[in-house]
């Protein structure tokens, strides 16, 4: 639950952080790579990777390859008919040899598009199932047409028995209708699409996880978080992800990489880390995940580093199952004294923040911090990407061992440059007042944000002793992001992030107030079809706090939402007041999250974060389409080869970018596709 997410266009306007180091000569460097549907595919470069080392670059290679060998289990967790559908479109797509250039073959083509953006059949933000722009009859037509040796067809299966099964599964909108439901009261286990679960109901879940809780225990496991529970012969029984159970061989494949990863370890201790990912893989003994998290939280010395497993948990509307991700990168040394600011000043924060004593740590512990340079993304974190990332996620293991947080600045800095001049602040901004504090500090204001977030929010404040980590339930994530959010935006209004030296004038926050509250009332709803409802937590902690402060700061005017020939904006009057707004806010969701009120978040969520005010979302999406902009983006990977000399030996690790969306999907389901279409 400590994923933070690039929610909007609005964070991407302003111009140019200059060309940070000495960036080589790629000046041509194209970031954008492909759009269709609401989605805009960029490539991210990977800055200073020929300044590493042989070794490390073979170890990021291995760590690539472990990365990649896992897409297939994100695909089935997602969905049980995932893999197959995709397999099933892919053999059409490469295959067909009708009318390539018909709009039904377009609309397949986009379809499968969404699909691996969505790594299955829902959108991989809304969570919805989306619908083909094409018939159920052209499917039919077009998968008859090919040879049914290229078809996922399961044994004994006819073609028609597979066009017979997917059909429904693709076109009706009532089946598998939303891979995580957290719509409230109704089973959200039975309601959900994803394949965490079988035939189990919501009730016979928590009480199966219940029953193995032990309240007494102060360092209890992940319970659940690398398996599906399903019925057997009417009894519950967990599949465990593990070699030799469920997802082995591409587990198998993961590991083979990871022991040639462990090989050209920088360091011992970088080494044990990846043999005890190694033995939790083969055993799928949470015990040992546990081992493996606290080595991997207390390893700070080495350049590389990775996420490569069951990690976080939003996936299932129970919050247990992990779902699986991969990120493989190294350490920005330069950029990386701006956090290390950060957390060398963790107690002054935690000391000085708006939040009851009795909720605050006495000793914040380990909060580390880097700005990181991604070098591969997969999983969940694939092609839609997170801009930060803090991990474990094991309550104990943040208390007893600290957490790492990271910011992943070639990511931001991709967007940023992909959205240069691309008109969406002239449409919604209020003034050029306004654009000139993005333009000039939009793009530093948005890191320190994300570091804030990360580094302290989520590390902040502490549970009252008793107080179940679970207890706000399915609001926990929202009430979660909300928390790091307000401690990050607290700050960055208070003159110590001047002196700190983190942000260049006193008024440089205010770039970040404007753009949040503009995002979190108005420019969010961009991302959301009309007539629904925020289900996603981050973007319902945005609107929760957005609206939460909008409601109190219009009294006296510190905010205005002002009518302009018939468009809607935002004017900020009194920042400080603001300000003061977001710390009254963060010391009632930490008193929700440390007293484990159930009730209060519940109400502070349903009240402000879901429900969308249908006029303005309107309006919104009305200018929002004038400007012709995808509001999600995805990504494209780099691709790794190996060099040998003639004595096959590796001599270099090369980059390219030259591969793009399709082609690397393709050759992904390929290479890397390695468990079997079994329904
Ligand atoms: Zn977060």
């Amino acid at each position: 639950m400590k994923k933070l997410i690039l929610i909007c266009m609005s964070s991407l306007l302003m111009a140019c952080g200059a060309e940070k180091s000495a960036s080589h000569s790629i000046k041509e460097f194209k970031y954008s790579v492909d759009k269709f549907a609401d989605v805009e595919i960029l490539r991210y470069r990977v800055s200073d990777f020929e300044n590493l080392s042989l070794k490390q670059k073979e170890l990021i290679f291995y760590l690539s390859q472990a990365a990649l060998e896992g897409r297939d289990i994100l695909y089935d967790q997602n969905n049980k008919y995932n893999l197959c559908i995709r397999r099933t479109l892919e053999a059409v797509f490469e295959n067909y040899k009708g009318d390539r250039k018909s709009a039904d073959f377009e609309n397949l083509t986009t379809y499968l598009k969404r699909v691996w953006m969505g790594n299955g059949i829902h959108h991989h933000y809304s969570e919805e199932k989306f619908i083909p722009e094409f018939s159920a009859a052209y499917f039919k037509l077009a998968v008859k047409s090919i040879d049914p040796g290229k078809l996922p067809l399961s044994k004994g299966e006819t073609v028609e028995e597979l066009i017979v099964k997917l059909t429904p599964i693709l076109f009706d909108p009532e089946i598998f209708s939303k891979r995580t439901n957290q719509a409230e009261g109704v089973d959200l286990i039975q309601t959900s699409a994803n394949n965490l679960y079988e035939g189990v109901t919501q009730t016979e879940v928590e009480n199966f996880y219940l029953n193995m809780k032990n309240p007494n225990d102060n360092t209890p496991i992940s319970y659940g978080l690398n398996s599906k529970l399903m019925k057997e012969n009417g009894k519950l029984v967990e599949k465990t992800y593990k070699v030799g159970g469920m997802y082995s061989a591409a587990i198998q494949r993961i590991v083979n990489w990871l022991e040639k990863a462990a090989n050209v370890a920088e360091n011992n201790n970088q080494r044990d880390v990846i043999l005890t990912l190694i033995d939790f893989y083969k055993t799928g003994n949470l015990k040992t995940y546990d081992d493996y998290s606290i080595k991997w939280v207390e390893d700070l010395t080495s350049q590389i580093d990775f996420v490569n497993g069951f990690t976080e948990t939003y996936g299932d509307p129970l919050g247990l199952k992990g779902s699986w991700e991969s990120l493989v990168n190294f350490k920005n040394i330069e950029a990386t004294k701006r956090t290390e600011i950060i957390s060398s000043n963790a107690q002054w924060f935690e000391d000085n923040s708006p939040v009851d004593k009795q909720f605050k740590k006495e000793k914040v512990k380990g909060v580390s911090a880097k700005v990181i340079t991604a070098a591969i993304l997969a999983g969940d974190c694939y092609p839609a990407t997170p801009i930060g990332i803090n991990l474990p996620n094991t309550n104990w293991i943040r208390r007893d061992h600290g957490s790492k947080s990271v910011t992943i600045e070639n990511i931001t800095k991709a967007y940023d440059q992909a959205s240069l001049g691309n008109g969406f602040a002239e449409e919604f901004m209020w003034s050029d007042v306004e654009r000139k504090r993005a333009k000039d500090f939009a793009s530093m204001t948005n890191n320190l944000h994300t570091d804030l977030h990360e580094c302290l929010g989520h590390g902040s404040g502490k549970l009252l002793p008793g107080v179940d980590p679970d207890a706000l339930k399915a609001y926990g994530s929202t009430i979660e992001e909300a928390r790091a959010d307000l401690f990050g935006l607290y700050y960055m209004g208070d003159k110590r992030i001047v002196e700190l030296g983190l942000l260049p004038d006193k008024d440089a926050y205010k770039a970040e107030y404007y753009q949040f509250l503009m995002n979190g009332l108005m420019t969010q709803l961009t991302r959301i079809q009309p007539d629904k409802n925020i289900e996603e937590a981050h973007m319902r902690n945005r609107q929760l706090i957005a609206s939460w402060v909008y409601e109190r700061a219009k009294v006296d005017k510190s905010i205005e939402m002002i009518t302009r020939n018939g468009e809607t904006f935002v004017k900020i009057n009194d920042y400080q007041k603001v300000r003061a707004l977001f710390g009254q806010l963060l010391a009632e969701i930490q008193r929700i999250k440390s007293t484990g009120d159930y009730e209060g978040g519940k109400k502070l969520v349903e009240t402000y974060g879901v429900k969308v005010n249908q006029t303005l979302h309107a309006e919104v999406l009305e200018r929002y389409k004038k400007l012709n902009l995808a509001p999600y983006r995805g990504f494209v990977n780099p691709v790794y080869t190996l060099v040998k000399n003639g004595k096959d030996e590796i001599t270099d690790v090369t980059i390219s970018y030259n591969e793009d969306y399709v082609e690397q999907h393709l050759r992904y389901s390929k290479e890397f596709s390695s468990l079997n279409t079994n329904n």
